[in-house]
């Protein structure tokens, strides 16, 4: 299942690249193993995906801790203080940086462990009540600005997730607002070079619009049930 799942992604992003001109070098896809077991990371990786998501503290750590593959890790979720040691240090990136509090904690982190985290700043570019992330183009050019008093942290992107809707228009919009976002940061002398934006639903587009990383959960594997635990869910063994 999970081999035919990649391959099919795979002539997708093939035929998004082709409808709009972009190289497929240029796009990373990025697994969201939230809630999936290890099996299904390892074989994911036996068939050459290099990148993983996660979405809760806990679960990142102990995958990473789990895990003895060469994986880039990336943390995708909602950050709080007192988990930030879980992440810094063992993520190849942040994704979901939008306030200052965090931003330094993160630097104050790597700091103590002498290194610089690379992390994208989200944008609510949809506008949902119930997302995270910073609105107005001011509102993330000021953390930008602030980001560059903490030594510890590299800003290299904005990432962002397209609005809860059918109306292809409007996800088409609020990538592209993302994209304006990053050239006008740029023209401001920044050096913003990734955009993490695209879902399961939306990835398509979301390349048309520029997407240098894609997030995909479901497309791969498949619809998450809650109340399984991947903890319990043949976590130690190699299932092929
Ligand atoms: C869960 C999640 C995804 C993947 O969503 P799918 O629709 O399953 O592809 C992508 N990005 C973030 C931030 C997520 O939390």
């Amino acid at each position: 299942m999970l081999t035919e799942n990649l391959h099919i992604v795979t002539q997708k992003i093939i035929s998004a690249c082709y409808n709009s001109g972009r190289n497929i070098n240029d796009i990373k896809l990025l697994a969201i193993s939230k809630t999936k077991p290890i099996w299904m990371i390892e074989e994911l990786f036996k068939n050459g995906v290099t990148d993983f998501g996660e979405s809760k503290a806990q679960d990142f750590r102990d995958k990473v801790e789990m895990i003895k593959l060469p994986i880039n890790w990336h943390f995708v979720g909602n950050l709080q203080k007192n988990k930030i040691k879980y992440i810094v240090g063992k993520a190849k990136l942040i994704h979901s940086v939008d306030n200052f509090d965090i931003a330094y904690e993160i630097s104050k982190r790597a700091e103590i462990l002498n290194m610089t985290q690379p992390i994208l700043i989200e944008v609510n570019t949809s506008e949902e009540e119930t997302k995270h992330g910073l609105i107005t183009e001011n509102d993330v050019l000021a953390l930008l600005e602030s980001c560059k008093k903490l030594k510890n942290i590299n800003v290299i992107g904005l990432m962002t997730m397209a609005p809860f809707t059918e109306d292809k228009e409007r996800i088409r919009q609020s990538f592209a607002r993302l994209k304006n976002y990053m050239i006008n940061f740029n023209k401001q002398g920044f050096n913003l070079f990734e955009l993490s934006m695209g879902m399961s639903n939306d990835f398509d587009i979301a390349i048309e619009e520029g997407a240098t990383i894609i997030r995909l959960g479901t497309i791969l594997f498949g619809e998450r049930n809650l109340e399984q635990d991947w903890r319990k869910n043949g976590n130690n063994s190699i299932r092929y």
